[in-house]
């Protein structure tokens, strides 16, 4: 179906090959994928994004990576462990790659929009409206929102967990027609990829319980919080609400967008 410029009409997302033409689709990036040595995936990230954003698909991206960005700033060897440090290091880092992420959209003439929210900002219902009400006008005006756990404030008891729940509770909000959450491994596996018997899972059905799977650190390298647990929690989420789900490589997001058969598809429900 095309419209009358020539292009696919935007809709539903119901499988890979679909992804091209969504209407709203957020992308999730882990730390680990935009932090050190990785901070030069950013360029390529920005590129898949703006050209998804080309295609008239509205597109939000949830970016991890403050802490792991902001820690060399301030002196330190390693991530943090105490809670003080960890909001000073996210407030330095947040800063700094919000600059990196502007800096590449620069090449494409867009502009980003910083997004920090908590929590108990999604829970709150005055707060959970302006933040889609706002979201909303910025995808209408073309900006594209980067949104990141507003850590200076957010407690280990208060915290979303991990920016993959997050980024599903943004899609919830947002009535995404997909989410694309990246980080540093092709696909989700039926046990740790590293052990042997373990099996590539291509597509998970809606509801399906993965009876049988287990799921490992993977994916949490040093820096980031999350790994296939969070992902498979989140993914569940985001389907639940009517949105598809594919997780897959940062390295990956250009063909992930373009439709092509990479990750591990989630059947949205019907
Ligand atoms: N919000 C944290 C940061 O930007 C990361 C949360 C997570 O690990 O997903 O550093």
């Amino acid at each position: 179906m095309s419209d009358t410029t020539g292009q696919p009409a935007l809709g539903a997302v119901r499988q890979r090959a679909d992804v091209p033409r969504a209407r709203r689709i957020v992308v999730k990036v882990g730390s680990s994928s935009v932090s050190g040595e990785a901070t030069a995936q950013i360029g390529p990230l920005v590129d898949a994004l703006a050209a998804a954003h080309g295609r008239g698909t509205e597109v939000v991206l949830v970016s991890s990576g403050a802490i792991a960005t902001g820690f060399p700033f301030l002196g330190l060897a390693g991530k943090p462990d105490d809670l003080a440090t960890q909001q000073a290091a996210a407030a330095t880092g947040q800063n700094v790659l919000m600059f990196r992420y502007q800096q590449q959209l620069d090449r494409h003439a867009l502009i980003a929009a910083q997004v920090l929210l908590t929590a108990g900002d999604l829970q709150n219902p005055t707060h959970r409206v302006n933040a889609q009400r706002a979201m909303d006008r910025l995808l209408a005006l073309r900006v594209l929102p980067i949104v990141n756990e507003n850590d200076t404030v957010a407690t280990h008891e208060i915290r979303f967990g991990d920016n993959d729940r997050l980024a599903a509770l943004v899609a919830r909000l947002l009535g995404a027609d997909a989410l694309v959450l990246l980080s540093d491994v092709e696909s989700l596996y039926t046990r740790p990829p590293e052990q042997p018997g373990a099996e590539r899972i291509d597509e998970v059905p809606f509801g399906d319980e993965l009876a049988g799977v287990t799921f490992g650190s993977i994916g949490a390298a040093g820096v980031g919080t999350g790994g296939a647990g969070t992902k498979v929690a989140a993914a569940r989420l985001a389907a639940e609400a009517g949105t598809s789900v594919l997780v897959t490589a940062t390295a990956l997001v250009a063909r992930a967008l373009d439709g092509d058969h990479v990750g591990t598809w989630f059947h949205a429900a019907p």
